[in-house]
């Protein structure tokens, strides 16, 4: 059963910091509510005052920016970008990493920021636009700020988002168009749980490879970049050994994670998982 609480919808940016503001630490943002309404329901959370960001038409759009770079508004949910064609064209990892998102029913629900924002270790968003360089848009009493995605998880379920702020967007860099990614993940239910491992691994027309690790320690993991023209297989699994903290839980145990890192590498670094 869900308590009462006070449910606001602002009509703009500006609103909704003023209503932040006005409740302080009993308001929270509500996006799709797939992970919040659950916490709310199994008391994991209390918040009294939902501040809900689907109001401001522009949280809903899929936009190019004047440099090129690909703009998810908050309010975009994982089926906008699976059903999007710019995204599949261009963007193809996102798609793949929406699409594993809980079921078609979830999908329409669940946004893409608040995927990030939840920030679970097991994100299934995070390590694509980990890969792809993104960076975060917040919107703060004194404008805009912007920092890279991998500043941005500092703990399990624990952003670097400061009171009285929120994230209006996602920046995915157009260096990243067309680059070559994919995306591997491993999870006992189709549908209906969290991912048991992930990696990302996308090679950059600037001759790095990123990897990014998911559901291996607190946050998301980013490895330190690797020269595309050079790869040493035994350095870049060793490194993701050394980066990654496994534990045992419900979902598999330390050592089946490990490997499923090491087997995911090895198949994103031959081409499978990709989209295109
Ligand atoms: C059955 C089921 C299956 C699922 N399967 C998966 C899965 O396979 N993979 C996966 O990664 N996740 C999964 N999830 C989790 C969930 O669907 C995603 O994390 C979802 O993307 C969260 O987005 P939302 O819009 O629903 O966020 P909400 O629930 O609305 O919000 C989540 C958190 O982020 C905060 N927040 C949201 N938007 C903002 C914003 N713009 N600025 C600041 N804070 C914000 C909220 O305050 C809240 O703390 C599943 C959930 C369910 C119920």
């Amino acid at each position: 059963m869900l308590y009462s609480f006070s449910y606001y919808k602002p009509k703009s940016e500006i609103e909704i910091i003023e209503t932040l503001k006005s409740f302080g630490d009993d308001a929270k943002i509500l996006a799709g509510g797939t992970d919040l309404l659950v916490y709310m329901k199994q008391q994991i959370a209390d918040p009294k005052v939902l501040v809900d960001i689907k109001g401001v038409p522009d949280f809903s759009k899929i936009e190019i920016d004047s440099s090129g770079n690909l703009i998810i508004g908050a309010a975009v949910t994982c089926n906008d970008v699976v059903e999007n064609q710019y995204i599949r064209n261009h963007y193809p990892i996102l798609a793949t990493a929406a699409k594993t998102i809980g079921s078609y029913q979830i999908r329409n629900r669940a946004t893409v920021v608040g995927n990030i924002c939840n920030a679970s270790p097991a994100a299934d968003m995070a390590g694509a636009l980990l890969v792809l360089d993104s960076s975060v848009i917040i919107a703060t009493e004194k404008g805009n700020r912007e920092i890279p995605i991998k500043q941005f998880f500092v703990g399990v379920k624990k952003t670097s988002l400061q009171q009285n702020e929120f994230v209006k967007a996602i920046r995915v860099r157009a260096e990243y168009k067309d680059a070559e990614a994919g995306y591997l993940k491993a999870s006992r239910i189709k549908g209906h749980d969290l991912g048991t491992c992930n990696v990302a691994l996308s090679r950059g027309k600037n001759g790095t490879v990123k990897i990014a690790i998911g559901s291996c320690n607190i946050t998301p993991v980013l490895l330190p970049d690797f020269d595309s023209t050079n790869i040493d297989l035994a350095n870049i699994l060793t490194t993701a050994m050394k980066n990654i903290k496994p534990i045992d839980d419900l979902r598999g145990s330390k050592e089946y994670r490990k490997h499923l890192v090491q087997v995911f590498i090895k198949r994103l670094l031959n081409g499978k998982g990709h989209s295109h």
